[in-house]
């Protein structure tokens, strides 16, 4: 394990941020469980996220349920795509993700987007070794392995259904009632913060990648033609961008302004770049190291079947990078699957500022006539003269019009086509609206800010170790101490906890062990500010404490009655 991730991963456990569920029993793979401060931290950034990206943009959040039925997962293409590359070892049975094995032992640095041939190729001519037992894997099938949990709704054989891979098909699935409720109006946008399921074939590094995950995702439904997003309000953010361009020709990444890569056509989409820029100043606020940092653009094989464009927010942990947020561009894909393979109706009804004058050619054929004529063929032959009539009305010219069925050709009358070149008023159209989605993982979110917040100095001669959480995040605000829990101090250190409590601040109290043990514990779990209640507090009129800050470990006496303006 490398450095610091093997330090998170023990300062984790030891401090409550999170530990591998039911180790008792010999634990799982990929399940993790959030203790006391790393339940409060990701609390903290699911409500930041709530703030910038639902709250403050308008936008309405929702919860869905976590099991839906197979059919909305076939409309999706979850079935039939949403799958990882195994390979199994037959000398030691381990299943291992055969692009992984290609990135982790060649110079390729994203495999996910090849064949399942290519990458039995690249194995074979590498003759790569399984990374458990070192076998050779050269002749060895790769195969597609769904990554959906499956199971049965109600009893007996029930009705089959998933564990929701991504919290987004909650959101499509339920676009007819969400239009109703914005009352037809685009651009509207719809969050979610939940839970999503996916059987990771090789669950690894502790948050990073899980089989249960916490997902924020935000769906923006959009009219493609005529709704901009407010691009001023970021345009002169700084973004880091690593471009396919840059890939390619194995360049660094570089730095411009959400502007700059919207006029010079980096980012394609606008609204690419809207969220990218509102997204920077965020991961900034919850304590992102930019210098760990970029946007990464996803090469043309390894864009999902949805997408159009996509760009990942990648942080770098001990030189490995993270995808911790999907921005992508989904265009029409998902409402219109959701439209072909259900009964309802995904379209928005777009009314015209002004309704408009349009010719339209039509036929009305005489059933009259084709019935006895042609029998069982004369419903088709009248649609396929309706259809001739809208695409080729100059056909309509001559004594007959040809109607073709099955290679076989039938030429009916014209006059018995009741052809017709009329104008009509039309006051609106149906469109489906395309669909912008950052899509944002909140476990490798907490792990990310983790890692980024280790730090170690030393103080009075001492080696410490220190999270530089930012107080946005931080589970405690603030933690309060009497010297010693005697002669009125931790009365008075109590009072004062509560006060700060009853004003708003997350308060931790502790009366344990000597003051320089109470600092470390709360240094090692972010803790911002510490308060002691010393003698002074007692005979100082007005009270006083002293109140130590994290980074700097400077301490200060002030008014308690000043307390929370100091804070
Ligand atoms: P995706 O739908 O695959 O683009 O995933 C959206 C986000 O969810 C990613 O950017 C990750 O941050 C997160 N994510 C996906 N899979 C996992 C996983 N197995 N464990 C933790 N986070 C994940």
């Amino acid at each position: 394990m490398e450095d610091l991730t093997r330090k998170i991963s023990e300062l984790s456990k030891r401090r409550g941020f999170f530990s591998q569920t039911a180790e008792a029993y010999g634990g799982v793979a990929g399940f993790q469980t959030f203790g006391p401060e790393g339940a409060e931290l990701k609390r903290n950034i699911e409500n930041s996220w709530r703030n910038k990206f639902s709250d403050s943009l308008g936008h309405r959040e929702i919860e869905a349920p976590t099991i839906m039925p197979e059919a909305v997962f076939e409309a999706s293409g979850h079935l039939e795509t949403f799958d990882d590359m195994i390979i199994e070892c037959p000398e030691c049975g381990t299943s291992s993700r055969a692009d992984h094995i290609v990135e982790d032992n060649t110079g390729i640095g994203e495999a996910e987007g090849f064949s399942t041939d290519k990458i039995e190729e690249i194995i074979r001519e590498n003759s790569l070794k399984c990374p458990n037992c070192e076998e050779d894997l050269s002749d060895i099938p790769v195969e597609d392995f769904n990554l959906m949990f499956k199971t049965s709704i109600g009893p007996g054989s029930g009705q089959k259904g998933y564990l929701r891979p991504e919290t987004a098909q909650g959101i499509f699935v339920e676009f007819p009632r969400f239009k109703e409720y914005m009352r037809n109006q685009l651009p509207f946008g719809i969050t979610q913060i939940g839970k999503s399921y996916r059987n990771e074939i090789s669950p690894r590094k502790g948050l990073v990648r899980v089989r249960e995950l916490t997902q924020a995702e935000l769906e923006h439904f959009i009219d493609p033609e005529e709704d901009r997003p407010p691009i001023s309000d970021v345009e002169d953010i700084e973004l880091k961008l690593y471009s396919r361009e840059a890939q390619n020709k194995d360049k660094r990444g570089e730095e411009m302004t959400v502007k700059e890569a919207v006029e010079q056509d980096v980012i394609k989409s606008d609204w690419i770049a809207y969220y990218l820029g509102l997204a920077t100043e965020w991961y900034r606020s919850i304590g992102v190291d930019m210098e760990r940092f970029r946007f990464r653009q996803h090469q043309n094989d390894e864009l999902s079947h949805y997408a159009s464009d996509c760009w990942d927010a990648e942080s770098q942990v001990d030189g490995d990078w993270i995808e911790i947020t999907g921005f992508a561009y989904r265009g029409c894909y998902d409402l219109k699957k959701h439209d072909e393979y259900s009964e309802e109706d995904y379209t928005v009804f777009k009314e015209y500022d002004e309704p408009i004058e349009k010719k339209v050619t039509e036929a009305d054929p005489d059933m009259g006539f084709l019935g006895p004529e042609y029998g069982n063929k004369a419903a088709q032959i009248a649609e396929k003269i309706q259809e001739k009539a809208k695409k080729s009305p100059e056909e309509f010219q001559g004594e007959t019009v040809e109607a073709k069925l099955e290679n076989k050709s039938f030429e009916i009358p014209t006059e018995k086509c009741n052809f017709e070149r009329k104008t009509v008023t039309k006051t609106g159209e149906h469109i489906i609206p395309h669909v912008v989605e950052p899509s944002f993982g909140i476990d490798r979110m907490v792990y990310t800010v983790l890692a980024h917040a280790y730090d170690e100095d030393e103080v009075d001669n001492e080696k410490r170790t220190v999270l530089r959480l930012t107080e946005e995040v931080a589970p405690t605000e603030v933690a309060v101490f009497p010297l010693m829990d005697k002669d009125g101090l931790g009365e008075k250190a109590r009072e004062i906890a509560s006060q700060l409590r009853d004003e708003g601040f997350s308060v931790k109290y502790d009366d344990t062990g000597n003051i320089g043990k109470r600092y470390r514990r709360q240094d090692e779990v972010g803790t911002p500010y510490c308060i002691t209640v010393d003698y002074e507090t007692l005979e100082d009129d007005p009270e006083t404490v002293t109140v130590r800050d994290r980074d700097s470990t400077e301490q200060e006496r002030v008014e308690v009655s000043e307390l929370s303006e100091f804070l």
